[in-house]
């Protein structure tokens, strides 16, 4: 997968920090894969979602650091407007943005959040300290505990606590990558179910619009999102041939999994997100249809053409294939 970090806007995604990889094939070949050697099956398999053979090894770039320590700033704002206004700028200031939302409020409300910014500390801690917070949640309960009541009021202590830091505060990397794991096995809280997560990106020419549209559906539709997280994508090009980041502004929604009624919202936010030109990330998804897929990745087939054919998902039957199927039948039709 082309995954991204909170630093897209100065470093690209993660393919673009990959020098070269051994694939291995079906057919018990092995290719060495770069820029330049075997290039189109490199950029085939960066964001080819395991599709085109098994990696080997790969040599990958790495960054540099002074310390493992964040020196984070958090900028409250009180709606999208604001937080679009300072976005570009917190972009080309600082190695990490990103925007946590609070979904659930309405009104003269809506769109109000917190701009998370950060950059390595030139003096701290240059060992890692252990993963994992101080809280558990021991056990599953039967049922979903992230309800509405329970968000709204998870939602307004979190924008308290974290906006009453007005000073830069210097602090180990992994509450600011990283700040689920405060509560260990926080996966447990969405019940047997679990959630969908739903990613979107959108261009910059009609984020102002989209966005507050999408917010607005999940508010309607009675869902509350646990992590709602708000980034701009730089314009850094990717050498994956599907590659999900692209430049705009990218939406993180997590609905606790309500079955139809979830599934309903999802495809509400697919197509808002669509006709605003953007795309919906396939790296987590569990449900999208055909469609969605072939207008976020209008080059689906080039990746089709090299997949290794005895490498299959569950996505890409439901998706490509799908495609693939129905594009047949219209030519034996013709
Ligand atoms: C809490 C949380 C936060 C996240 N935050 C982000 C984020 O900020 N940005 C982001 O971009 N993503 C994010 N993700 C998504 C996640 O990081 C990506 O989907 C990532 O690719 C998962 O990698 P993995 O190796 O753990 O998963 P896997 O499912 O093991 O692998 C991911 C893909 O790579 C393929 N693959 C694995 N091994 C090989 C191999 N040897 N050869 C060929 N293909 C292989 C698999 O088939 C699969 O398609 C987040 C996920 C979670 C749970």
């Amino acid at each position: 997968n082309d995954v991204h970090g909170k630093n897209h806007h100065r470093r690209g995604t993660f393919g673009c920090h990959v020098e070269s990889f051994t694939l291995l094939r079906s057919d018990g070949k092995t290719h060495r894969c770069s820029a330049t050697d075997n290039a189109r099956l490199f950029s085939a398999t960066i964001g080819g979602m395991g599709l085109t053979g098994l990696i080997l090894s790969a040599s990958i770039r790495l960054m540099r650091v002074h310390s493992l320590d964040i020196v984070e700033r958090v900028t409250p704002f009180r709606d999208l407007c604001e937080f679009f206004d300072l976005a570009a700028a917190a972009d080309q200031a600082n190695e990490y943005a990103v925007a946590w939302i609070d979904q659930l409020a309405g009104g003269r409300n809506s769109g109000r959040g917190l701009l998370l910014t950060g950059n390595h500390a030139e003096h701290g801690s240059h060992a890692a300290s252990r993963a994992g917070g101080n809280f558990s949640v021991p056990v599953q309960p039967p049922f979903n505990v992230l309800n509405r009541p329970f968000l709204t009021a998870f939602n307004a202590a979190y924008r308290w606590r974290k906006s009453r830091a007005t000073v830069p505060r210097q602090a180990g990397y992994q509450g600011f990558f990283f700040p689920l794991d405060g509560v260990r096995d926080w996966n447990r809280l969405y019940g047997p179910k679990g959630l969908f997560q739903h990613q979107s990106v959108v261009p910059e020419q009609t984020a102002r619009e989209a966005v507050p549209a999408l917010l607005a559906a999940a508010r309607q539709a009675g869902q509350g999102s646990f992590l709602t997280v708000l980034k701009r994508f730089g314009s850094i090009r990717s050498p994956a041939l599907l590659s999900f980041p692209r430049p705009g502004y990218t939406l993180t929604l997590d609905f606790p999994n309500r079955g139809a009624a979830t599934l309903t919202l999802l495809r509400e936010l697919d197509r808002i997100t669509v006709e605003a030109g953007g795309a919906v990330n396939p790296y987590k998804d569990a449900r999208m249809g055909a469609e969605i897929f072939a207008s976020s990745f209008p080059e689906w087939q080039r990746l089709e053409a090299l997949r290794d054919h005895a490498f299959m998902s569950d996505f890409w039957a439901r998706t490509a294939k799908r495609l693939d199927t129905r594009r047949g039948s219209v030519e034996a039709a013709e």
